[in-house]
């Protein structure tokens, strides 16, 4: 505790993590553009700054939540964060966002005299009210450790990746993996409907043989052998397909540009697009199964 903690984007993750660092007995003065967020926050515990430039005055730490890198650039450099911290403050972004935005930001951070983490997360909005989140940090190991105290207020693990960009490429890699393993879960159950095999009798069989994965025993796409799953609630999110659209194009995006040959990575990002376009739009990512029934010839 004793630490001043400017907190830049209060939505529906941030919200969450700047009230566990409250409850954590740091000091977090906040900001977003949204007034009503703010004021949400402010009912939480945290002191509302008029501005982003506000609020970093006087902050030994700066963590910022915000949609995309575009915005966590524009913050830092036209938005003048990174001059307005003082010498040395510690900017940890936990937004997902493009690698090379992630190791252009550290940069800026470090030309500007400051310290910088990527440390994005997993575990969700429920994971950020439960202080249960993941983080994924990249940057330098001294720095990874004057991050800590924050990190475990916030979540239950941090993992240092390794270099600046390490962590967002971990998170990518992650949900690439989630992605295209939801999509092969949904086809399989798809397949076992139209060869007349139970949901039941598939999931004894696949979550207890080599087919096991989070995205079958955790999240499975099909109402009844995972009840907590978002299927048994008509797909209300959990992760939203639009979430996942979005991890599986910075992905790709990283795939293409390094030459990879992630064939069904790709093919997962279309799919994914389409359905985060469409029907998907306020859905779980796991709702994708009913566009591969659709989709399916009787
Ligand atoms: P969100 O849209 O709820 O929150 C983002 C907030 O940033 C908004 O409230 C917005 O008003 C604010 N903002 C944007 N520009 C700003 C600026 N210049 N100054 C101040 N505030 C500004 O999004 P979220 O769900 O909280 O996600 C944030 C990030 O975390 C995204 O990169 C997302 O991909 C990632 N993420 C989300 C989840 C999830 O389950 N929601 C899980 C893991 C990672």
């Amino acid at each position: 505790s004793g630490t001043t903690v400017a907190f830049i984007g209060l939505g529906r993750m941030g919200g969450p993590m700047a009230a566990r660092l409250v409850a954590a007995g740091h000091r977090v003065v906040g900001h977003d553009l949204v007034p009503e967020l703010l004021d949400a926050a402010a009912g939480r515990g945290v002191e509302p700054a008029a501005s982003a430039v506000a609020a970093v005055a006087g902050a030994d730490a700066v963590v910022t939540m915000l949609p995309t890198g575009r915005h966590v650039l524009a913050l830092y450099r036209d938005g003048g964060l990174l001059a307005a911290a003082r010498p040395g403050t510690l900017f940890l972004d936990c937004s997902t966002i493009d690698v090379a935005d992630a190791r252009t930001a550290h940069e800026a951070a470090r030309d500007a005299g400051h310290r910088a983490l990527d440390t994005p997360v997993s575990g969700g909005v429920a994971g950020a009210e439960a202080g249960t989140l993941t983080f994924m940090a990249g940057g330098d190991a001294e720095d990874f450790a004057r991050a800590e105290p924050l990190l475990s207020a916030m979540g239950a693990r941090a993992v240092h990746c390794g270099a600046a960009g390490a962590g967002q490429a971990a998170k990518i890699c992650n949900n690439m993996i989630l992605g295209i393993s939801m999509i092969a879960v949904s086809e399989a159950f798809v397949l076992g409907e139209s060869l007349g095999l139970s949901h039941q009798a598939l999931y004894d069989v696949a979550s207890t043989s080599s087919g096991q994965c989070w995205a079958l025993t955790a999240n499975c796409p099909v109402p009844g052998p995972v009840p907590a799953s978002p299927a048994n609630r008509d797909y209300r999110p959990g992760f939203s397909a639009p979430l996942m659209a979005k991890d599986l194009r910075l992905a790709a995006d990283a795939a293409r540009a390094g030459g990879v040959a992630s064939e069904l990575g790709l093919r997962a990002a279309q799919l994914y697009a389409e359905f985060a376009g469409s029907e998907g739009a306020e859905q779980d990512f796991s709702g994708i199964v009913r566009t591969v029934r659709q989709r399916s010839a009787p």
